[in-house]
């Protein structure tokens, strides 16, 4: 029997539960085994019945004498039994849970925890877990010790895991621990970094003797993960760092003065941290050895026109680019900036998406020939991250931009390598990853960071509107549409994204703007744009509302990433409560885009305290480095940086906040690779296999 084994194998396993727990991608022994409690009740007191003391919380043990259901006049059902130990005897009282009688029998030897009550100069015994047990010495699962507490998820309950989890440690991993649960890391890592055993560590994180053990044993396999995770992009740095092959670009005289008049000619002047940006860029192009490079800099501060500096420099070596957006929306703005920008310039763009063919210059794209059948003159080609999954041919790829992507483009990387292209990569995000967590966990990657806005931009103002003054808020908006033809977007609240969820959200945005539409801003012009509007439709919308056709853009959250709409300065936000913080702020991201002063207005209708106090503290804060340390603090990086739409690190029990376990593992991890091989240590070996895998099917 091995941790492979698929969870079919559970004895006593319904058909319904295995399937629930498929539905939450527990499959095999192994990963329910990393199915982790979140914490522990402490049930390890265990008393005889004559000592107990009203309202404490323990353990007992004894012999059920009678159990029968009793009905109260307000008709709730209690079960009611008698226990009775050496020592004594004592009520046993639960409410409204009738199937008890079915498993539970008199003469049947019990240990129940819970709680010791006082009714009328009596006490009683509220039991809230119990074991059915054969002898006082047995040990027990649910009671009588430190129990976990498993996260309920898909009507799963904690004491369900506990059981089959207890299980598995007792049959599956004590007698064969050897075999099982080998150690991952080679002994002069864990003594040196006084590490817990492999086994001993996954027995204390779900049964632990004591809290202090539970504590190790969970920063033990917390180090584990960051040690993969480490390890993982040391050595793809070193594999990085080991090819030559890509193509050296170079700087002649010509094209310095090219590139120089580009810059010049821009509408604006370059803010240092862009300058800065472009020259690491432009120097890693240089080089042999592909560029690797993560442009990371906050919403609006300008990241596209660097990453369109880097394309014409390939242009000027007479390489084509790529440059690759997370949604057709998207991809057709970059298009429209860019065929600006360059509108005086020898340097052709096409807009590749699934649907935006036809955006393409059709005097160059006939009918009947695709971008890979002419080899076309296209010196840059947008696209959305499915441009390279397409069956194009792209000759003379010399850079691929990939923007708002927080995670390095493994999968990307091994695709372009499969059409024989190794271009230089820029990997653009405005998600704000502390400095320190992004170097040493994404130690693959070289970074760029652009840490200042574009001159005369000025801050956000943002309110938290109490219910009360949302008429004066419409109000207040109607004047500074008048007055300064301001440009709206009304944000609707988020619905969970699921299929059905997001018929929801339609209903619910359409609903929102035939109200606004008629009773709120009749006199203005408004339009919808909602996740089911047709990607054409949605880019005439976007561009209308570009040309101020619109006052008001009523939208879901779909405007998230990127849209770039300077001339809008107003947003409202319903239902702030339900947006996480960093989504708030690519949100807000999206105003403020120009030197006008802007305003963000946080509609909620919750009142709940830590709510009210994360939307003061996003009201006055515009930093989105700030933010996401707020976050991380508050919430963990598993829910900052774990969301699907923002989520590059999906960390199962590691904390990006433990700053000290990083520095530690990633110590470790040097000291690995500079005394073993991966492939000297199995266990390592295979792990890392599987983890490179889940990493990569994530991306
Ligand atoms: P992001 O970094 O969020 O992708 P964009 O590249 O979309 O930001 O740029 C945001 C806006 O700022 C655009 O309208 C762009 O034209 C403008 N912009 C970029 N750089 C500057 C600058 N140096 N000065 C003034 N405006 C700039
Ligand atoms: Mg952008």
């Amino acid at each position: 029997m091995n941790l492979a084994t698929p969870i079919e194998k559970l004895p006593g396993t319904s058909f319904l539960t295995l399937k629930k727990l498929k539905n939450i991608e527990i499959n095999n022994y192994w990963e329910l085994l990393n199915y982790f409690p979140f914490r522990y009740e402490n049930y390890s007191i265990v008393s005889p019945i004559s000592s107990l003391q009203n309202g404490e919380t323990v353990t007992i043990k004894g012999k059920l004498i009678e159990i029968e259901n009793l009905y109260s006049k307000r008709g709730l059902k209690i079960q009611k039994a008698k226990l009775a130990d050496a020592s004594g005897q004592i009520d046993l009282i639960w409410y409204n849970q009738p199937y008890l009688l079915r498993v539970l029998k008199s003469g049947m030897y019990l240990s129940l925890a819970g709680e010791v009550k006082g009714f009328f100069h009596s006490l009683s015994f509220v039991p809230k877990e119990f074991d059915i047990i054969r002898d006082f010495g047995q040990e027990t699962i649910h009671t009588g010790r430190l129990i976990p507490i498993y996260p309920e998820k898909k009507g799963l309950s904690a004491k369900l895991f506990r059981e089959k989890i207890h299980y598995l440690i007792e049959h599956h991993c004590k007698g064969n621990y050897q075999d099982n649960l080998e150690e991952l890391l080679p002994h002069d890592i864990t003594k040196k970094f006084d590490l817990l055993s492999e086994s001993a560590a996954y027995k204390q994180i779900h049964f632990p003797r004591n809290l202090q053990l539970a504590k190790q044993a969970r920063e033990r396999l917390a180090f584990d993960e960051l040690f993969l995770i480490q390890l993982s992009s040391q050595i793809v740095r070193r594999d990085w760092e080991k090819e030559n092959v890509g193509n050296a670009f170079k700087m002649e005289t010509q094209s310095l003065a090219s590139l120089q008049d580009f810059i010049k000619n821009l509408p604006f002047e370059l803010t240092s941290a862009q300058k800065r940006s472009t020259r690491e860029i432009i120097s890693d192009l240089r080089k042999t050895k592909p560029m690797n490079r993560f442009l990371q800099g906050d919403v609006g501060s300008g990241k596209t026109v660097v990453a369109a500096t880097a394309c014409y420099f390939s242009y000027l070596n007479g390489y084509k680019s790529l440059f690759m957006a997370p949604t057709e929306i998207l991809a057709y703005q970059h298009y429209q900036t860019l065929k600006k920008l360059f509108a005086q310039y020898q340097f052709n763009i096409a807009l590749q998406t699934r649907t935006m063919k036809n955006f393409i210059n059709r005097k160059r794209v006939s009918k009947n020939n695709n971008v890979k059948k002419n080899k076309i003159n296209y010196d840059l080609i947008i696209g959305t991250h499915a441009l390279i999954n397409q069956n194009l041919e792209f000759d003379k790829v010399g850079l691929v931009v990939i923007d708002e992507q927080h995670r390095f483009g493994v999968v990307q990387r091994a695709k372009l390598k499969e059409k024989g292209l190794n271009p230089h990569l820029l990997t653009m995000t405005a998600t704000p990853i502390p400095r320190t967590v992004a170097l040493t966990l994404y130690g693959e990657l070289d970074i760029s960071l652009i840490d200042e806005l574009p001159q005369g931009r000025k801050s956000v103002k943002t309110y938290l509107v109490p219910k009360e003054k949302r008429q004066a808020g419409y109000q207040w908006i109607r004047k500074k549409i008048n007055s300064d033809k301001a440009q709206v977007f009304i944000i609707c609240p988020l619905i969970e994204e699921s299929d059905v969820e997001t018929m929801k959200s339609v209903k619910a945005a359409k609903k929102e703007f035939l109200k606004l539409q008629s009773d709120i801003f009749p006199q203005f012009r408004l339009a919808l744009l909602h996740g089911k509007v047709k990607t054409d439709e949605k880019n005439i919308i976007m561009r209308d509302f570009k040309v101020k056709k619109y006052d008001i853009l009523v939208a879901t959250s779909l405007v998230e990433v990127g849209i770039d709409i300077p001339s809008a300065t107003i947003m409202i936000i319903e239902g702030a409560d339900r947006f996480g913080l960093a989504q708030l702020h690519q949100l807000r991201g999206r105003i403020g885009r120009s030197e006008k002063q802007s305003y963000c207005f946080l509609y909620t209708e919750s009142g709940g305290a830590s709510i009210i106090e994360k939307l003061k503290f996003f009201a006055k804060t515009n930093s989105g480095i700030k933010i996401a340390e707020y976050d991380l603090q508050r919430r963990g990086p598993g829910e900052v940086f774990g969301t699907r739409q923002h989520g590059f690190l999906n960390l199962k029990i590691a904390s990006l906040a433990d700053l000290d376990l990083i520095e530690k593992s990633r110590q470790a991890v040097i000291h690995f690779l500079r005394n073993h091989s991966l492939k000297s240590v199995a266990n390592l070996k295979t792990r890392f296999k599987d983890y490179k895998l889940t990493q990569i099917s994530r991306d």
